[in-house]
């Protein structure tokens, strides 16, 4: 039997309904993680494919749609929540981490407003997918626990496709967007129930600050800051960075339209519905800022009474996020080009090499070419605008050019969860066969290392795979 131990149902009462899944007509497991099961102290047996897909609560669950509010594209929406998805609870895993257990695609909630409360089984393993990809590049993420069909066809733009849950574990669901919700409510009773909350739960440190939600706005901060340099270092385009799908803990959350960058391009947008390119690639630190700014805009009367007191606090934290992220950033490069100690000039050394790289290599390949220059392989071609950069690399790096190769190889991915294979996987799923699911899923649990038979997964799209769009229909 799970050991739940439910604390957000039990300790936030006005935060959530209580609420069951859908009864589905044939559920069918697709997909369970037992490797993350046994972290969790959970019994394979009793995670069904009833209870993946939320026909069945197991025991010890308090099934709960949580409230929400957030900036989509920029406009705010005073209350979404979970329209498709039950936060079943919580375990406490083997080292000793409350996690969550949730599900999405379980079926209507009050908060689905005019949605169905499904999701189809294409963007189910496509979440499943990219998380265990994430966490296998060392990125915080919400990881996948299973996918189950529902035995139900849903109506998407495509027609109708095969119905799908997929069983999430977040180290929480609390989001900025939970935090403007209450704010937009005026009610600051809860508002500091929840930040009471926040802290116990991710930065308990905060708690003895002098002003504890400011000291909580802080964390938030540097965790994302660390966060989105890890994604910026991966070439990753989360897509709908909206402030409900913002983690107060650090974690990536909520995989809809992502990609990773094939050919670099800074620019690189691939929802179908970004027309302006708000979550472009390089727009994505500044977003974090922007969303930033509304979880501090929300703690204000938590900050200080005087609302120009706490926004003369509140203000140095947010502007503190660029430098912070920069930090990260210049960290997170230098780790992926060799370098182990820090110079004043490695920022524009990695800024002239992204400008070499800009719309004619490769990013993730780039990165494992340079590693094998140093091996003294010919990895680059001739006209590629690394050559002319690489002089001023090599003069930086250690002398012992197999050590460097050797730690560029640990930091930087062979594999990534390249989108013509992604889209092959998971149209491979639809039609009934999981195989090339699982397959990637294999080769992107060992980025890092390669993998007999598997050098395809290593490669860009073909040429005739066309730009790529990703669509929201999840
Ligand atoms: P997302 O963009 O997936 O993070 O979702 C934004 C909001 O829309 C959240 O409140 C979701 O619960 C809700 N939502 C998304 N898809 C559906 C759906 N098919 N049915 C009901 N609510 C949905
Ligand atoms: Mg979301």
């Amino acid at each position: 039997m799970t050991a739940f131990d439910n604390s957000y149902a039990r300790e936030l009462a006005g935060f959530y309904t209580p609420w069951a899944g859908a009864v589905t007509p044939a559920p069918k497991t697709l997909k369970f993680n037992a490797v993350l099961a046994s972290e969790l102290g959970l019994d394979p047996v009793e995670w069904t494919a009833d209870v993946l897909t939320g026909a069945t609560a197991p025991v010890g669950a308090t099934p709960i749609a949580q409230v929400y509010a957030g900036h989509q594209f920029g406009g705010f929406s005073p209350q979404l929540g979970d329209g498709r998805a039950l936060l079943l609870g919580e375990v406490i895993d083997s080292h000793g981490n409350r996690r969550d257990i949730a599900l999405k695609g379980s079926g209507r909630t009050p908060y689905s407003r005019g949605g169905d409360g499904k999701a189809v089984v294409g963007p189910v393993l496509r979440e499943y997918l990219i998380g265990e990809a994430m966490h296998a590049l060392g990125v915080p993420t919400t990881r996948a626990l299973g996918a189950a069909l529902t035995g139900e066809r849903v109506l998407r733009e495509a027609g109708p496709l095969p119905g799908a849950v997929l069983a999430r574990v977040a180290s929480s669901h609390l989001r900025v967007g939970t935090f403007q919700y209450f704010a937009a409510q005026q009610d600051h009773a809860k508002l500091r129930q929840l930040t009471h909350y926040a802290i116990a739960r991710h930065y308990p440190d905060a708690a003895t600050a002098d002003v504890p939600a400011l000291a909580l706005l802080e964390a938030v901060r540097d965790a994302q800051a660390a966060l989105v340099a890890k994604w910026m270092g991966l070439g990753f385009v989360h897509g709908v960075m909206n402030t409900d799908n913002m983690t107060i803990s650090g974690e990536t959350i909520d995989y809809g339209p992502c990609a990773f960058i094939d050919t670099f391009d800074e620019r690189a947008v691939f929802s179908s519905i970004d027309t302006g390119g708000r979550y472009a690639y390089a727009n994505q630190p500044p977003i974090a800022q922007w969303n930033l700014a509304r979880l501090a805009e929300a703690l204000l009367p938590l900050i200080d009474e005087d609302t120009d007191a706490a926004i003369a606090k509140a203000v140095p934290v947010i502007n503190d996020f660029a430098p912070r992220y920069e930090a990260a950033w210049t960290a997170e490069f230098r780790a992926k080009l060799g370098l182990t100690t820090a110079q004043d000039g490695d920022a524009d050394l990695i800024n002239a090499l992204l400008a070499a790289l800009q719309g004619k290599a490769d990013f993730t390949q780039s990165f494992r070419q340079l590693a094998a220059t140093l091996r003294g392989k010919d990895a680059l071609p001739d006209s590629s605008a690394l050559q002319a950069w690489m002089p001023a690399w090599r003069a930086r790096i250690g002398e012992d050019k197999n050590a460097v190769a050797t730690s560029m190889d640990a930091k930087n991915p062979l594999y990534i969860p390249r989108n013509h294979l992604v889209e092959e996987a998971l149209d491979a799923a639809t039609a009934g066969d999981t195989g090339p699911f699982e397959e990637l899923l294999e080769v992107l649990a060992q980025p890092f290392l390669a993998q007999a038979g598997k050098d395809r997964f290593a490669l860009p799209a073909p040429s005739d795979f066309g730009r790529y769009t990703t669509f929201c229909g999840t």
